[in-house]
Protein backbone atom coordinates (compact mmCIF):
# COMPACT_ATOMS: atom_id res chain seq x y z
CA UNK A 1 0.00 0.00 0.00
CA UNK A 2 1.36 3.35 -0.74
CA UNK A 3 1.02 5.47 2.32
CA UNK A 4 2.48 7.96 3.97
CA UNK A 5 6.50 8.06 3.74
CA UNK A 6 6.64 10.59 6.91
CA UNK A 7 4.79 8.22 8.98
CA UNK A 8 6.99 5.41 8.03
CA UNK A 9 10.06 7.23 9.15
CA UNK A 10 8.48 7.73 12.36
CA UNK A 11 9.67 4.78 14.89
CA UNK A 12 7.16 3.79 17.62
CA UNK A 13 7.96 4.64 21.16
CA UNK A 14 10.16 2.42 22.66
CA UNK A 15 9.72 3.23 26.06
CA UNK A 16 6.20 2.53 25.87
CA UNK A 17 6.90 -0.37 23.49
CA UNK A 18 8.92 -2.08 26.64
CA UNK A 19 6.78 -0.73 29.57
CA UNK A 20 3.75 -2.91 27.72
CA UNK A 21 6.04 -5.96 26.56
CA UNK A 22 6.90 -6.26 30.55
CA UNK A 23 3.32 -5.50 31.70
CA UNK A 24 1.68 -8.06 29.48
CA UNK A 25 4.46 -10.60 30.37
CA UNK A 26 3.61 -9.98 34.27
CA UNK A 27 -0.26 -10.49 33.14
CA UNK A 28 0.75 -13.88 31.43
CA UNK A 29 2.05 -15.08 34.91
CA UNK A 30 6.12 -14.39 34.50
CA UNK A 31 7.86 -12.91 37.49
CA UNK A 32 9.26 -9.84 35.35
CA UNK A 33 10.93 -7.23 37.70
CA UNK A 34 10.63 -3.95 35.23
CA UNK A 35 12.39 -1.24 35.25
CA UNK A 36 11.27 0.42 32.54
CA UNK A 37 8.45 2.58 34.19
CA UNK A 38 7.99 6.02 32.94
CA UNK A 39 4.96 6.83 35.38
CA UNK A 40 5.03 7.26 39.00
CA UNK A 41 3.68 3.77 40.74
CA UNK A 42 1.76 5.68 43.40
CA UNK A 43 -2.23 6.29 42.50
CA UNK A 44 -3.59 9.92 41.52
CA UNK A 45 -4.41 11.44 45.61
CA UNK A 46 -8.35 11.24 46.30
CA UNK A 47 -8.59 14.87 46.59
CA UNK A 48 -8.17 15.56 42.80
CA UNK A 49 -10.28 11.66 42.24
CA UNK A 50 -13.26 13.77 44.00
CA UNK A 51 -12.50 17.40 42.17
CA UNK A 52 -13.70 15.16 38.74
CA UNK A 53 -16.04 13.15 40.13
CA UNK A 54 -17.71 16.18 41.13
CA UNK A 55 -17.09 18.02 37.95
CA UNK A 56 -18.45 14.91 36.29
CA UNK A 57 -21.90 15.54 38.23
CA UNK A 58 -21.59 18.73 38.27
CA UNK A 59 -22.32 18.62 34.38
CA UNK A 60 -18.51 19.66 33.48
CA UNK A 61 -19.05 17.11 30.61
CA UNK A 62 -18.73 19.91 27.60
CA UNK A 63 -16.32 21.07 24.95
CA UNK A 64 -14.33 23.97 26.85
CA UNK A 65 -12.73 26.50 25.36
CA UNK A 66 -9.59 24.79 23.25
CA UNK A 67 -6.79 26.33 24.92
CA UNK A 68 -8.67 25.27 28.53
CA UNK A 69 -10.95 26.29 31.01
CA UNK A 70 -10.00 29.93 32.52
CA UNK A 71 -9.53 29.12 35.78
CA UNK A 72 -7.04 26.28 34.87
CA UNK A 73 -5.22 28.58 32.85
CA UNK A 74 -5.40 31.14 35.77
CA UNK A 75 -4.23 28.79 38.14
CA UNK A 76 -1.29 27.69 35.80
CA UNK A 77 0.10 31.36 35.84
CA UNK A 78 -0.04 31.68 39.32
CA UNK A 79 1.82 28.68 39.20
CA UNK A 80 4.65 30.46 37.42
CA UNK A 81 4.85 33.08 39.60
CA UNK A 82 5.24 31.26 42.87
CA UNK A 83 7.66 28.38 41.63
CA UNK A 84 9.30 30.06 38.17
CA UNK A 85 8.97 33.92 39.05
CA UNK A 86 7.64 33.95 35.27
CA UNK A 87 4.91 36.44 34.87
CA UNK A 88 2.56 34.88 32.26
CA UNK A 89 -1.23 36.19 30.80
CA UNK A 90 -4.04 33.64 30.54
CA UNK A 91 -3.59 33.60 26.51
CA UNK A 92 0.35 32.91 26.78
CA UNK A 93 -1.29 29.23 28.18
CA UNK A 94 -2.34 26.23 26.12
CA UNK A 95 -3.44 23.12 27.89
CA UNK A 96 -3.40 19.69 25.93
CA UNK A 97 -3.89 16.24 25.83
CA UNK A 98 -0.06 15.52 27.90
CA UNK A 99 3.15 17.42 27.36
CA UNK A 100 3.66 15.01 24.51
CA UNK A 101 0.98 17.40 22.49
CA UNK A 102 2.32 20.40 24.33
CA UNK A 103 5.72 19.55 22.43
CA UNK A 104 3.82 18.28 19.24
CA UNK A 105 2.05 21.30 18.91
CA UNK A 106 5.17 23.20 19.46
CA UNK A 107 6.82 22.04 16.80
CA UNK A 108 4.41 22.33 14.27
CA UNK A 109 4.03 26.40 15.00
CA UNK A 110 7.82 27.06 15.00
CA UNK A 111 9.54 24.82 12.05
CA UNK A 112 9.44 25.66 8.46
CA UNK A 113 10.47 22.03 6.31
CA UNK A 114 14.14 21.42 7.14
CA UNK A 115 14.67 23.97 10.00
CA UNK A 116 16.74 22.18 12.37
CA UNK A 117 16.53 21.87 16.25
CA UNK A 118 19.41 20.64 18.60
CA UNK A 119 19.07 18.67 21.29
CA UNK A 120 21.74 17.03 23.71
CA UNK A 121 22.10 13.02 23.08
CA UNK A 122 20.60 11.49 25.20
CA UNK A 123 17.43 12.72 24.47
CA UNK A 124 13.96 11.53 25.44
CA UNK A 125 12.78 9.09 22.56
CA UNK A 126 9.59 11.48 21.29
CA UNK A 127 11.52 14.92 20.35
CA UNK A 128 13.53 14.07 17.14
CA UNK A 129 9.92 12.08 15.84
CA UNK A 130 7.60 14.85 16.50
CA UNK A 131 10.14 17.12 15.14
CA UNK A 132 10.10 14.64 11.73
CA UNK A 133 6.31 15.06 12.10
CA UNK A 134 6.56 19.17 11.49
CA UNK A 135 8.79 18.59 8.95
CA UNK A 136 11.80 19.35 10.90
CA UNK A 137 15.33 18.38 11.33
CA UNK A 138 16.57 16.89 14.71
CA UNK A 139 20.51 17.77 15.37
CA UNK A 140 21.83 15.36 17.83
CA UNK A 141 25.14 16.85 20.09
CA UNK A 142 26.89 14.15 21.72
CA UNK A 143 28.58 16.61 24.84
CA UNK A 144 30.29 15.02 27.71
CA UNK A 145 30.17 12.49 30.11
CA UNK A 146 31.65 14.25 33.34
CA UNK A 147 29.14 17.09 32.34
CA UNK A 148 25.89 14.51 32.92
CA UNK A 149 25.65 14.98 29.08
CA UNK A 150 24.04 18.37 29.44
CA UNK A 151 23.86 21.10 26.39
CA UNK A 152 26.57 23.83 26.08
CA UNK A 153 27.58 26.63 24.68
CA UNK A 154 30.91 25.20 22.86
CA UNK A 155 29.10 21.87 21.25
CA UNK A 156 26.29 24.24 20.11
CA UNK A 157 28.20 26.55 18.42
CA UNK A 158 29.65 23.66 16.50
CA UNK A 159 26.23 22.30 15.27
CA UNK A 160 24.81 25.54 14.53
CA UNK A 161 23.97 26.58 11.04
CA UNK A 162 22.12 28.60 8.98
CA UNK A 163 18.79 26.25 9.53
CA UNK A 164 19.42 25.86 13.47
CA UNK A 165 16.04 27.50 14.66
CA UNK A 166 15.65 26.33 17.99
CA UNK A 167 17.06 23.69 20.77
CA UNK A 168 16.07 21.60 23.31
CA UNK A 169 17.17 22.06 27.44
CA UNK A 170 14.78 19.07 29.47
CA UNK A 171 16.29 19.82 33.15
CA UNK A 172 15.41 17.20 35.61
CA UNK A 173 16.11 15.02 32.29
CA UNK A 174 14.86 12.19 31.21
CA UNK A 175 16.67 9.79 30.89
CA UNK A 176 20.08 11.16 33.15
CA UNK A 177 17.99 12.58 35.73
CA UNK A 178 20.76 15.50 35.22
CA UNK A 179 19.77 19.31 36.46
CA UNK A 180 21.02 22.23 34.90
CA UNK A 181 22.34 24.90 36.58
CA UNK A 182 21.47 28.75 36.52
CA UNK A 183 24.55 29.52 35.16
CA UNK A 184 24.95 26.73 32.35
CA UNK A 185 21.10 27.93 31.52
CA UNK A 186 21.97 31.78 31.36
CA UNK A 187 25.03 31.00 29.13
CA UNK A 188 22.46 28.98 27.18
CA UNK A 189 20.04 32.04 27.48
CA UNK A 190 22.75 34.01 25.93
CA UNK A 191 23.44 31.76 23.50
CA UNK A 192 20.08 31.82 21.99
CA UNK A 193 19.93 35.56 21.85
CA UNK A 194 23.44 36.21 19.74
CA UNK A 195 21.71 33.44 17.63
CA UNK A 196 17.99 34.26 17.68
CA UNK A 197 17.04 31.32 18.43
CA UNK A 198 13.67 29.43 19.86
CA UNK A 199 14.23 27.68 22.95
CA UNK A 200 11.91 24.65 24.17
CA UNK A 201 12.24 23.98 27.57
CA UNK A 202 10.75 21.06 28.91
CA UNK A 203 10.04 21.15 32.47
CA UNK A 204 8.06 18.58 33.31
CA UNK A 205 10.20 16.67 35.65
CA UNK A 206 10.30 19.58 37.71
CA UNK A 207 8.82 18.70 41.02
CA UNK A 208 10.89 15.67 41.18
CA UNK A 209 14.16 17.11 42.32
CA UNK A 210 16.39 16.00 44.93
CA UNK A 211 18.89 16.79 47.63
CA UNK A 212 17.90 20.32 48.21
CA UNK A 213 18.74 20.79 43.66
CA UNK A 214 16.54 23.69 42.69
CA UNK A 215 15.04 23.98 39.48
CA UNK A 216 14.92 27.12 37.68
CA UNK A 217 12.81 27.99 34.35
CA UNK A 218 15.09 28.99 31.56
CA UNK A 219 12.68 31.24 30.53
CA UNK A 220 13.33 33.53 33.51
CA UNK A 221 16.66 34.16 33.32
CA UNK A 222 16.23 37.07 30.64
CA UNK A 223 13.75 39.24 28.59
CA UNK A 224 15.00 37.74 25.66
CA UNK A 225 14.49 34.14 27.19
CA UNK A 226 10.95 34.98 28.18
CA UNK A 227 10.04 36.03 25.02
CA UNK A 228 11.28 33.26 23.16
CA UNK A 229 11.04 30.23 25.58
CA UNK A 230 8.31 27.72 24.68
CA UNK A 231 7.92 26.03 28.56
CA UNK A 232 6.17 22.74 28.51
CA UNK A 233 5.33 21.18 31.64
CA UNK A 234 2.43 19.19 32.77
CA UNK A 235 0.66 17.48 35.96
CA UNK A 236 1.81 13.38 34.15
CA UNK A 237 4.84 13.66 36.49
CA UNK A 238 4.46 16.11 39.57
CA UNK A 239 0.81 15.09 40.39
CA UNK A 240 0.75 10.73 39.38
CA UNK A 241 -1.47 11.84 36.64
CA UNK A 242 -0.27 9.69 33.56
CA UNK A 243 -3.64 8.17 32.68
CA UNK A 244 -5.80 11.54 32.65
CA UNK A 245 -3.12 13.04 29.41
CA UNK A 246 -2.87 16.79 30.65
CA UNK A 247 0.02 19.17 30.18
CA UNK A 248 0.14 22.78 29.13
CA UNK A 249 2.52 25.20 27.43
CA UNK A 250 3.46 28.90 28.16
CA UNK A 251 4.94 31.61 25.74
CA UNK A 252 4.44 34.52 23.45
CA UNK A 253 1.12 35.43 22.48
CA UNK A 254 1.88 34.46 18.69
CA UNK A 255 3.06 31.26 19.20
CA UNK A 256 0.34 30.03 21.84
CA UNK A 257 -2.30 31.92 18.84
CA UNK A 258 -0.69 29.16 16.57
CA UNK A 259 -0.60 26.15 19.07
CA UNK A 260 -4.01 26.50 20.01
CA UNK A 261 -4.99 27.02 16.43
CA UNK A 262 -3.10 24.01 15.63
CA UNK A 263 -4.79 21.65 18.80
CA UNK A 264 -8.02 23.36 17.52
CA UNK A 265 -8.37 21.01 14.33
CA UNK A 266 -6.95 18.09 15.92
CA UNK A 267 -8.37 17.10 19.56
CA UNK A 268 -9.59 20.46 20.56
CA UNK A 269 -9.62 21.03 24.26
CA UNK A 270 -7.87 18.08 26.42
CA UNK A 271 -10.52 15.76 28.64
CA UNK A 272 -13.18 18.77 30.55
CA UNK A 273 -13.08 16.08 33.61
CA UNK A 274 -9.19 15.87 33.72
CA UNK A 275 -8.92 19.64 33.73
CA UNK A 276 -11.19 20.04 37.09
CA UNK A 277 -9.03 17.44 38.31
CA UNK A 278 -5.87 19.11 37.29
CA UNK A 279 -7.33 22.34 38.99
CA UNK A 280 -7.08 20.70 41.93
CA UNK A 281 -4.06 19.27 41.73
CA UNK A 282 -2.38 22.92 41.20
CA UNK A 283 -5.06 24.49 44.26
CA UNK A 284 -5.23 21.52 46.63
CA UNK A 285 -3.81 20.13 49.30
CA UNK A 286 0.13 18.80 48.69
CA UNK A 287 0.71 16.89 50.91
CA UNK A 288 0.37 13.42 49.14
CA UNK A 289 2.42 14.46 46.74
CA UNK A 290 5.50 15.75 48.95
CA UNK A 291 5.57 12.44 50.39
CA UNK A 292 5.60 10.58 46.98
CA UNK A 293 8.72 12.85 45.95
CA UNK A 294 9.95 11.99 49.69
CA UNK A 295 9.32 8.36 48.36
CA UNK A 296 11.61 8.99 45.26
CA UNK A 297 14.30 10.53 46.65
CA UNK A 298 14.61 7.24 49.52
CA UNK A 299 14.66 4.97 46.26
CA UNK A 300 17.20 6.96 44.35
CA UNK A 301 19.41 6.89 47.12
CA UNK A 302 18.36 3.29 47.83
CA UNK A 303 19.09 2.55 43.74
CA UNK A 304 22.37 4.13 43.40
CA UNK A 305 23.47 2.57 46.00
CA UNK A 306 23.10 -1.18 44.89
CA UNK A 307 24.46 0.22 41.23
CA UNK A 308 27.49 1.43 42.24
CA UNK A 309 28.50 -1.61 44.80
CA UNK A 310 27.98 -4.18 41.26
CA UNK A 311 31.36 -4.47 39.53
CA UNK A 312 32.57 -3.09 36.36
CA UNK A 313 29.44 -0.34 36.70
CA UNK A 314 29.59 3.09 35.61
CA UNK A 315 26.39 5.40 36.70
CA UNK A 316 25.70 8.88 35.56
CA UNK A 317 24.52 10.34 39.35
CA UNK A 318 20.76 11.74 39.27
CA UNK A 319 19.43 14.49 40.65
CA UNK A 320 15.83 14.37 39.39
CA UNK A 321 13.11 12.36 37.45
CA UNK A 322 13.13 8.54 38.49
CA UNK A 323 15.58 7.47 36.16
CA UNK A 324 19.60 6.02 36.42
CA UNK A 325 21.58 5.63 33.25
CA UNK A 326 23.85 2.57 33.95
CA UNK A 327 27.59 2.19 31.65
CA UNK A 328 27.28 -1.06 30.86
CA UNK A 329 29.75 -1.11 28.28
CA UNK A 330 32.61 -3.11 30.52
CA UNK A 331 30.33 -5.84 29.35
CA UNK A 332 30.19 -6.07 26.54
CA UNK A 333 31.51 -9.08 24.21
CA UNK A 334 31.29 -10.89 20.92
CA UNK A 335 27.17 -12.16 22.05
CA UNK A 336 26.30 -8.80 23.47
CA UNK A 337 27.65 -6.01 21.43
CA UNK A 338 25.09 -3.22 22.15
CA UNK A 339 22.25 -2.36 24.58
CA UNK A 340 19.66 -3.38 22.59
CA UNK A 341 21.04 -6.66 23.30
CA UNK A 342 21.87 -6.72 26.64
CA UNK A 343 18.24 -5.33 27.13
CA UNK A 344 16.51 -8.85 25.41
CA UNK A 345 19.33 -10.98 26.79
CA UNK A 346 18.80 -9.51 30.55
CA UNK A 347 14.97 -9.98 30.14
CA UNK A 348 15.27 -13.42 28.52
CA UNK A 349 17.49 -15.02 31.27
CA UNK A 350 16.84 -13.15 34.48
CA UNK A 351 13.07 -11.71 33.50
CA UNK A 352 14.22 -7.90 33.69
CA UNK A 353 12.76 -5.60 32.00
CA UNK A 354 15.14 -2.65 31.02
CA UNK A 355 15.21 0.78 28.24
CA UNK A 356 17.97 0.29 25.81
CA UNK A 357 20.40 3.47 25.72
CA UNK A 358 20.26 3.56 22.08
CA UNK A 359 16.67 4.40 22.75
CA UNK A 360 17.70 7.78 23.54
CA UNK A 361 20.45 7.79 21.29
CA UNK A 362 23.13 6.77 23.81
CA UNK A 363 24.68 3.30 22.90
CA UNK A 364 26.09 1.84 26.42
CA UNK A 365 23.52 2.31 28.58
CA UNK A 366 20.60 1.62 29.99
CA UNK A 367 18.43 2.64 31.87
CA UNK A 368 16.51 1.97 35.15
CA UNK A 369 13.56 3.82 36.31
CA UNK A 370 13.21 3.91 40.36
CA UNK A 371 9.41 4.07 40.23
CA UNK A 372 8.78 0.68 41.82
CA UNK A 373 8.95 -0.66 45.32
CA UNK A 374 12.35 -0.83 47.34
CA UNK A 375 11.42 -4.55 47.28
CA UNK A 376 11.34 -4.87 43.47
CA UNK A 377 14.72 -2.49 42.75
CA UNK A 378 16.40 -4.58 45.77
CA UNK A 379 15.13 -7.80 43.92
CA UNK A 380 15.67 -6.28 39.94
CA UNK A 381 19.56 -5.43 41.22
CA UNK A 382 20.34 -8.71 42.55
CA UNK A 383 19.12 -10.28 39.14
CA UNK A 384 21.36 -8.15 36.82
CA UNK A 385 24.14 -9.04 38.87
CA UNK A 386 23.60 -12.61 38.51
CA UNK A 387 23.54 -11.95 34.90
CA UNK A 388 26.36 -9.67 35.04
CA UNK A 389 28.23 -12.62 36.53
CA UNK A 390 27.17 -14.94 33.72
CA UNK A 391 28.05 -12.73 30.78
CA UNK A 392 31.45 -11.49 31.64
N1 LIG B 1 8.74 15.07 28.29
C1 LIG B 1 9.46 14.11 28.91
C2 LIG B 1 10.92 14.36 29.12
C3 LIG B 1 8.87 12.94 29.37
O1 LIG B 1 9.60 12.00 29.97
C4 LIG B 1 7.49 12.75 29.15
C5 LIG B 1 6.88 11.46 29.66
N2 LIG B 1 6.05 10.81 28.90
C6 LIG B 1 6.77 13.77 28.48
C7 LIG B 1 7.44 14.91 28.07
C8 LIG B 1 5.31 13.65 28.14
O2 LIG B 1 4.50 13.54 29.25
P1 LIG B 1 2.92 13.56 29.16
O3 LIG B 1 2.54 13.54 27.72
O4 LIG B 1 2.47 12.35 29.90
O5 LIG B 1 2.48 14.83 29.84
N1 LIG C 1 8.18 9.60 29.46
C1 LIG C 1 8.09 8.27 29.93
C2 LIG C 1 9.34 7.51 29.59
O1 LIG C 1 10.29 8.08 29.11
C3 LIG C 1 6.82 7.60 29.47
C4 LIG C 1 6.88 6.90 28.14
C5 LIG C 1 6.56 7.79 26.99
O2 LIG C 1 5.72 8.68 27.11
O3 LIG C 1 7.19 7.57 25.95
O4 LIG C 1 9.43 6.34 29.87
Amino acid sequence: MNLSKKAKDIAPSITLEITAKAKSLKESGVDVISFGAGEPDFNTPKNIIDAAYKAMLDGKTKYTQTSGILELREAICKKFKEDNDLEYKVDQILVSTGAKQSLANAFLAILNPEDEVIMATPYWVSYPELIKLADGKPVFLNTSKDNGYKLNREELEKALTSKTKAFIINSPNNPTGTIYTKEELYDLAKFAEENNLIIISDEIYEKLIYDNEKHISIASLSPYAYKNTIVINGFSKSSAMTGWRIGYAAANKEIIKLMTSIQSHTTSNTCSVTQYAALEALNGPKDELLKMVKAFEDRKNFMVKLLKGLKDIDIIEPKGAFYVMVDITKYFNDDIKDSLEFSKELLEKEKVAVIPGIGFGLEGYIRLSYAISKEQIEEGIERIKNFLNIIK
